[in-house]
């Protein structure tokens, strides 16, 4: 998980841009008509983003066809995504573009290590239609982040994965992820959270949300396998010069310059258990 800077785009700003490029006039007046319930419904969701109560936000359960307010569908909110955002000659596509590179290196923040390719809607548009473009609803994402997160809406704040625009300060800065050295040829790696005992309970909830929701176990553990097969050989070298220190010596100093860099990352996690695995130091790695 890594926090990303908020996208400073104003949601009057990328409303019209999108609401410029529908062609049917009607659809327009009808848009139009409902900018104040858009304004609430966008100035709702960063309150209670704030406070990570957006949970307690209704969700919309009529069908495209049915309407969400005044004289707008659910198909035709969704739409102003769809339709007039995403696609790449539309002019409101320079506001996705803007959004996709809040994150730095493309790197996606809810996994902190695929590759960014599109937007996710932290609240889903197919029950939260009035959000469809609230940029602070929009967050760069890998693929699988995207897809694979579970269906499920949040019913409680403690089901809320966490929300890299807004879930920053300890979530970041403390450690809850941490790893375990499973003894196989090759070695392999066990995820787990840990939340620190201060946290309060709903803190200690989300970040295991978050890393049940991004499927985050299986996929940390298949990065670390990678790493792993690309270490055997570095590692022989470092043994056969310092013997098991030599190898703790390597580990430890690759935790050290991973965690500098992000306290929750697979590789923080991964090079923590493995300097620390006595089986692995002592020929465990070959
Ligand atoms: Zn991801």
């Amino acid at each position: 998980m890594r926090a990303i800077p908020p996208p400073q785009l104003t949601f009057n700003d990328v409303l019209n841009t999108c609401v410029g490029s529908i062609s049917c006039q009607t659809l327009t007046q009808n848009i139009n008509a409902i900018n104040p319930q858009l304004n609430n419904s966008v100035q709702d969701f960063d309150t209670k983003a704030a406070t990570a109560d957006l949970f307690q936000i209704q969700t919309f359960t009529g069908n495209d066809d049915a309407v969400v307010t005044g004289q707008v569908t659910k198909a035709e909110l969704k739409g102003l995504y769809t339709f007039h955002m995403v696609p790449a000659r539309k002019p409101a596509r320079q506001y996705y573009d803007q959004i996709m590179m809040q994150a730095p290196l493309r790197i996606c923040p809810f996994c902190g290590f695929g590759q960014v390719d599109t937007l996710d809607h932290y609240l889903p548009k197919a029950k939260f239609p009035l959000l469809s473009i609230h940029p602070n609803n929009l967050v760069p994402s890998c693929t699988p982040c995207n897809k694979g997160k579970n269906a499920g809406i949040a019913t409680s704040k403690n089901e809320q994965c966490l929300h890299p625009y807004f879930d920053l300060g300890h979530f970041i800065n403390e450690q809850w992820l941490f790893a375990d050295v499973i003894q196989t040829t090759p070695a392999t790696i066990r995820y787990f959270v840990r939340a620190p005992g201060h946290w309060n309970a709903s803190d200690q909830a989300r970040v295991n949300s978050h890393f049940d929701d991004f499927k985050l176990a299986n996929r940390f553990s298949i990065q670390a396998g990678d790493e792993i097969s690309n270490l055997r050989v570095e590692l022989d070298i470092d043994f056969q010069i310092s013997q098991q220190a030599g190898v703790e010596q390597a580990l430890l100093k690759k935790h050290t310059v991973a965690s500098l860099q992000h306290t929750n990352s697979w590789k923080t996690a991964m090079y923590q258990a493995l300097a620390a695995s006595n089986w692995y130091c002592s020929g465990g790695f070959k």
